[in-house]
């Protein structure tokens, strides 16, 4: 689905789809250098990651096992919970594995910080991050990103897996949208 498509509820489109192609195929470079001889396990956070972790792991240019795992730390809305719950758990053993998370957009970073806490917890022998998009100016919570992607404003986007209420997934591109769109709803 293109901006064209939903442009009714686009206030603007905040990074092209060419943007997010060239940043997946720089960091996929840098990792693929990174991680030849590591036989790395590459994690996603579901759902928002599932379309940066496809063209990351497409662009790759070593071979790489990827598991998912399905946290809760925000509701329907757009503001964090700040809590941060297990939905669905890796099907992996990630002791002794060298571990690239894969991420959408990084906010306050406390979901972030969890899961690179956990899977060390759990015994992995490394943990590194590639995040698409950061908001730094949002950040509650300090969070090493070795392949970070674009940093943007504080403003709320859609697009690329990212959802608002489970809506504008897929989106080509990433976009913020109209106020319209949230009026109503509860802070
Ligand atoms: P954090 O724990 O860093 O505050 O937020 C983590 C998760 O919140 C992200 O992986 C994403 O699912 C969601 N999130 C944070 N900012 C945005 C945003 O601007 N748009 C959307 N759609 N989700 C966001
Ligand atoms: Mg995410
Ligand atoms: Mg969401």
């Amino acid at each position: 689905m293109r901006i064209a498509d939903v442009k009714e509820d686009i206030d603007h489109e905040l990074v092209s789809r060419e943007q997010i192609d060239s940043k997946i195929q720089e960091m996929a470079a840098r990792v693929s250098d990174d991680y030849r001889d590591k036989n790395p396990l590459v994690i996603a956070v579901l759902k928002g990651a599932v379309n940066t972790l496809v063209a990351f792991t497409e662009a790759l240019s070593i071979p790489v096992q990827i598991d998912f795992m399905s946290l809760s730390s925000y509701g329907s809305g757009t503001k964090s919970s700040g809590t941060v719950t297990v939905r669905q758990d890796l099907s992996a053993d990630v002791r002794g594995r060298h571990i690239l998370i894969v991420e959408d957009i990084i906010d306050s970073g406390r979901t972030l910080a969890w899961l690179v806490a956990e899977l060390k917890r759990r015994g992995a022998a490394s943990v590194e991050v590639f995040a698409l998009l950061n908001k730094p100016s949002r950040r509650e919570v300090d969070v090493d990103v070795k392949y970070p992607g674009y940093e943007i404003p504080d403003e709320f986007v859609v697009g690329f897996g990212l959802d608002y209420d489970e809506h504008y997934r897929n989106l080509e591109s990433i976009a913020v949208l109209k106020p319209s769109v949230y009026q109503g709803e509860q802070a």
